[in-house]
């Protein structure tokens, strides 16, 4: 349905130009003939990042063709962004030649991913140019703020077009990356021939866009594993300092390795890289691929453990996804090219259990995390998802399926919108499940056999398995016969005020509020300039006073405060984040004072008096007297370690 809507989209466009008749072939596979007809399939593309300290990339391709009307393809979909965020308002300069000769091109009045041209008689080849501009400021995953003087990422994505009417994995490309001098590089991409430019091996279009490249005056390559298959750290940093990477976490992320392999049962990659990148100006996320994970941290993640508390479900997470997300695949995250629309769906277990199975199984397993701090990151996710205001109107399955807008989405007014929370609340969901197997088998069998018959199989070379919603169900009752569809229907479509927090207790804990602050959050919030008041006032603030969000119901919305407004003033002072603190502080058990916010909102002043006494409020996990900590059992270690 989506491909015959897809087609009439394009072909409106292409007809409205200049009343071409001809069709073109579209999306999907060609037939056998047309493809013997293109003798060549190889894109070669030079790309000259020589400037992307100033934000200039710079790229040329060679794209073989046949004469007639054609159309070029800027990638739209991104894998393991879920969404249509190819960053085409960054492509300028563009033009193509034909035999020397400037060739005319229209862009599709619909889509503006599509390039449309007619490629003249004797004309076997089109050189194709363009600038790729790195945008600065808060525009989302790799999109966004990507490079700065001293590091940058080059996602072959943003500098490539390829023909219409073939499989993405159809083409061949012959890249090669020129680099600022002095600048070293990591990269899961097979390396021809080193050198400035560097010429990379052949690959399929797929593997070049699934291979991005970190780059770096401050550079530091760390192998985790030299065994077949093999794993590596590649750090790019801001400052040569951020590379101290000490070596008891490296350590742990060697442990990281073995703990995946020993929870799979089986890896699907040859050579893994890990993609670290550590600047404070740059966009931080992670994105996965098959063979290298892109993550993007502050500068001190490595070196402070404050700011590392709250960056080390990362990589594990990312790497999770090779297996999870990338071997195997929804059936309906599958797609033929990156034009094709992406359906969103099975997030929940595409997202929900990579952050199960990494950044709270692998992490702690790993040591990356220690129990306390793995039971204030549980915490943080439970009481987030908890207070979640929007959780009654919309179901987590319906957060799954607007993914793509989700993801974009401002942070404003996010309680009461939700968010991509199949995230933290697949962990709850996920954590129940493991409980579930455990009691339903009598702790003969868990997680880790789930994955055994979902992610496991020979190890090789990166391949895609897809699967759909029933099988998941099917191999859930190979592990422990249950009644899974019902479990997880009801719980997808759950308009409940409460997060589900059975997997929490049947693990031994329940969610508690106290004055301690819960490192995890706190963590979080300084890598992030922000002030977690949220579970006391209601607010989420920037620690300029920026008000980001609220929670329906709580103080600040009952005084009538909104997103957008800017605190200057706090109890007849000065704001800062101190006084905000010692406020909250000293209204436990005073009833007879509010705490008094000066806001500035648009272009007024106005006071809002917050009603609130319960003093500093944080969430923690308790035990639950008398039970098993099976929490502690699930994150125990499970492999040998031979260092
Ligand atoms: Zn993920």
């Amino acid at each position: 349905m989506t491909k015959s809507l897809a087609l009439g989209y394009w072909m409106s466009g292409m007809m409205a130009w200049t009343g071409f008749s001809e069709p073109l072939s579209v999306n999907g596979n060609a037939s056998s003939q047309e493809d013997s007809q293109l003798a060549d399939h190889l894109i070669v593309l030079k790309v000259d990042a020589t400037e992307i300290g100033r934000k200039i990339i710079h790229s040329k391709s060679e794209i073989p063709v046949h004469p007639g009307m054609m159309t070029l393809y800027y990638p739209k979909w991104l894998p393991g962004e879920h969404g249509p965020n190819g960053p085409i308002d960054n492509v300028v300069n563009f033009h193509i030649l034909a035999n020397g000769q400037a060739l005319r091109w229209r862009r599709d009045l619909v889509d503006p991913y599509l390039i449309h041209c007619n490629v003249p008689q004797d004309v076997k080849q089109l050189n194709v140019s363009f600038d790729y501009l790195i945008p600065v400021g808060d525009v989302n995953f790799s999109s966004g703020h990507s490079s700065s003087p001293q590091l940058g990422i080059i996602n072959w994505n943003q500098v490539v077009y390829y023909p219409s009417g073939f499989n993405a994995d159809h083409w061949t490309v012959k890249a090669s990356l020129k680099l600022p001098a002095n600048w070293q590089f990591g990269t899961a991409l097979p390396i021809d021939n080193a050198g400035n430019p560097t010429e990379f091996k052949l690959v399929s279009l797929v593997t070049l866009i699934d291979s991005p490249v970190v780059a770096g005056e401050h550079y530091r390559r760390i192998s985790l594993d030299q065994n077949s298959p093999t794993n590596e750290i590649d750090i790019v940093a801001d400052t040569e300092n951020a590379l101290a990477l000490g070596d008891d976490k490296i350590a742990q992320y060697r442990k990281l390795v073995s703990e995946a392999k020993a929870l799979f049962g089986a890896a699907h990659y040859e050579h893994y890289h890990f993609l670290v990148a550590l600047s404070d100006v740059i966009f931080h996320s992670g994105i996965e691929h098959h063979e290298s994970s892109l993550n993007t941290i502050p500068e001190k993640a490595f070196t402070d453990e404050e700011i590392f508390v709250g960056e080390a479900e990362l990589l594990p997470h990312e790497f999770v996804h090779s297996w999870n997300g990338k071997y195997r695949r929804p059936a309906s995250l599958t797609t033929p090219n990156y034009q094709e629309p992406m359906i969103d769906d099975m997030l929940w277990i595409y997202e929900g259990l990579t952050e199960y199975l990494g950044s709270l199984l692998l992490t702690t397993r790993s040591g990356l995390s220690d129990a306390e701090h793995t039971r204030d990151f549980l915490a943080a996710t439970a009481a987030a998802m908890n207070e979640r205001s929007g959780r009654t109107w919309r179901s987590l399955q319906d957060t799954a399926d607007d993914a793509a807008r989700l993801y974009m989405a401002p942070d404003q007014w996010e309680d009461q919108r939700r968010s991509v929370d199949f995230y933290p609340e697949g962990v709850l969901l996920w954590l129940e499940t493991d409980t579930v197997i455990r009691q339903q088998t009598h702790g003969v069998k868990s997680i880790d056999d789930f994955c055994h018959l979902f992610h496991g199989g020979p190890s090789g070379a990166p391949t895609v398995k897809t699967y759909n919603f029933d099988e998941v169900i099917t191999t859930l009752n190979r592990v422990a016969p249950y009644d899974w569809e019902k479990f997880w229907l009801d719980r997808l479509n759950s308009l409940s005020a409460h997060a589900p927090l059975h997997g929490i207790e049947a693990s031994g804990w329940r969610l508690v509020y106290n004055r301690k602050p819960n490192a995890f959050i706190a963590s979080r919030n300084k890598a992030k300039k922000r002030i977690g008041t949220e579970f006391s006032l209601g607010l989420l603030m920037s620690e300029d006073g920026g008000v980001i969000d609220i929670l329906k119901g709580s103080p600040a919305d009952k005084a009538g405060m909104t997103p957008g407004m800017k605190v200057i003033g706090i109890n007849s002072r000065v704001f800062n984040p101190d006084r905000l603190n010692e406020a909250i502080a000293s209204s436990e058990g005073d009833t007879g004072h509010s705490i008094d916010l000066l806001v500035c909102v648009d272009d007024f002043y106005k006071t809002y008096s917050l009603d609130y006494h319960d003093g500093l409020r944080y969430p923690h996990l308790e035990r639950i007297e008398n039970s098993t900590d099976l929490l502690s059992k699930i994150t125990e270690a499970r492999a040998s370690h031979s260092e």
